[in-house]
């Protein structure tokens, strides 16, 4: 048997930032150097997701503008999927779109029904620098669009309308951590 580093073991949780902060509503810049920075990086999103209890993270949420996110993350037929992405592209969507229920660790409580592609092909690089393609069905395919989201400054919150959007920030303006722009770490 193999001995082999557990994701986000070597890691430390870094603070979450929250909705309104401004980390969260800016494009991510791209990264151009795979260094030891970029590996601890990665480490800390796994162990801030880990601890946070999340399937997905994107590095602004930690407020490092940098296009990289880092997933574990079931599918609807409760496969795993677990790794991380840098520079990330959302090649192609297809299949239904769905309305399910989705949160975010920016919006910690909080969940609502968000229409997403059923299928997502997302290609990208490792953190040392090896090309990388993933696909996802169901839930996971819901995970990648959110976290590519992320690092073009979106939400989830942005793609609801009309009275789910208007539940979503009600409920988000009256959490407990309303006011605050990080948590935790
Ligand atoms: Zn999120």
């Amino acid at each position: 048997m193999r001995s082999r580093t557990i994701p986000g073991s070597t890691g430390r949780p870094r603070p979450m930032r929250l909705l309104g902060d401004p980390a969260l509503h800016a494009p991510c810049r791209e990264v151009t150097a795979f260094d030891a920075e970029l590996a601890r990086l990665v480490e800390d999103m796994y162990a801030t997701m880990y601890a946070a209890r999340g399937v997905g993270l994107a590095a602004n949420q930690i407020g490092v503008p940098l296009r990289v996110f880092v997933y574990d993350c079931p599918d609807d037929e409760d496969r795993r999927h677990l790794g991380h992405l840098i520079n990330p592209r959302l090649v192609s969507v297809d299949g239904p779109v769905i309305r399910g229920p989705e949160g975010c660790l920016s919006l910690p409580g909080i969940e609502a029904g968000t229409p997403r592609h059923d299928h997502a092909v997302v290609e990208g690089l490792s953190v040392t620098g090896e090309p990388r393609t993933v696909t996802g069905t169901g839930f996971f395919a819901r995970c990648l669009q959110h976290e590519c989201d992320h690092i073009d400054g979106g939400l989830y919150v942005d793609r609801l309308t009309g009275l789910r959007r208007r539940r979503a920030l009600r409920a988000a303006a009256r959490a407990p951590w309303a006011g605050r722009t990080e948590l935790g770490g």
